[in-house]
């Protein structure tokens, strides 16, 4: 299973960014004897340098990339950059760039087939708004984002490729009030495999690794395991609490030896 850490704009310093990994090390240690966790965490860039030494135990990964390898791209980080501080994995289309920086499917393309190319896994972020949920426009939209974000892109390269469904109206809730129901994130799961096979075949539907992301918590978290919906969570707040994003981990792997 997968479990990745989106720090997004935080913590506000590097001594907090440096205590949160090495509580998260900490307890992890516990954790980790014979459980299938891959663990990534995401965090700000201008750390990366400082904080993202992998191990065993945890890989790192960048919130976003430039689109072009270098250039005259103000304020925009290279993927050149984060594969020689030792980037993996790079988060890919997420809401929050779609909603503040206007990023769209087309561009998620680009940074995808950049992603592959150099070597990094990328974790592409894909899910609709409140408002396309409410007008009963969910399919198209996840229909949208897998056809374009993914145009051009062979079987082969969808071994490389996570798929995060991420319902934007679900993101950053407090208390996971707002976290979608399980119900839900297995009917999405199931019908994005469902396009990846009419894009594709049988196996790349069957295998490729799709993830959960909205407010998962350790509360709410097992309710999306029983349904094996999805192969692990994207985690966004709970992930800036080192016993939060540990517990998510622990209950994960405990109930996948379990079931
Ligand atoms: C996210 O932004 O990717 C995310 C899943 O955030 P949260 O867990 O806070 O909803």
């Amino acid at each position: 299973m997968y479990f990745v850490a989106n720090w997004k704009m935080n913590p506000p310093t590097l001594a907090e960014a440096e205590r949160l990994l090495k509580q998260v090390k900490a307890q992890l240690r516990i954790v980790r004897d014979g459980a299938e966790a891959n663990i990534v965490i995401c965090p700000p860039s201008i750390f990366f340098s400082k904080i993202a030494k992998s191990n065993n135990l945890i890989k790192f990964g960048v919130q976003n990339i430039n689109w072009e390898e270098r250039g005259s791209f103000t304020g925009e980080t290279s993927i050149l950059m984060a594969k020689d501080f030792g980037a993996e994995y790079c988060l890919v289309g997420h809401s929050e760039r779609k909603i503040y920086f206007g990023e769209n499917s087309l561009l998620a393309n680009k940074k995808i087939k950049l992603c592959l190319e150099k070597g990094l896994t990328p974790i592409y972020c894909i899910g609709e708004t409140l408002e396309e949920k409410q007008r009963g426009q969910t399919r198209k939209i996840i229909q949208e984002q897998l056809k374009v974000g993914l145009k051009d892109i062979g079987w082969m390269g969808m071994k490389h490729i996570i798929i995060a469904y991420e319902p934007i109206w679900a993101i950053g809730t407090q208390n996971g009030a707002g976290a979608a129901n399980p119900d839900n994130v297995l009917e999405i799961s199931i019908l994005i495999r469902k396009i990846l096979f009419d894009i594709y075949d049988q196996k790349t539907a069957r295998k490729t690794i799709v993830l959960y992301g909205g407010s998962v918590t350790p509360k709410n978290v097992i309710s999306y395991l029983q349904n094996n919906s999805s192969n692990g969570f994207l985690i966004g707040s709970a992930s800036l609490n080192a016993s939060d994003f540990v517990s998510i981990i622990k209950k994960s792997t405990i109930q996948k030896n379990v079931s």
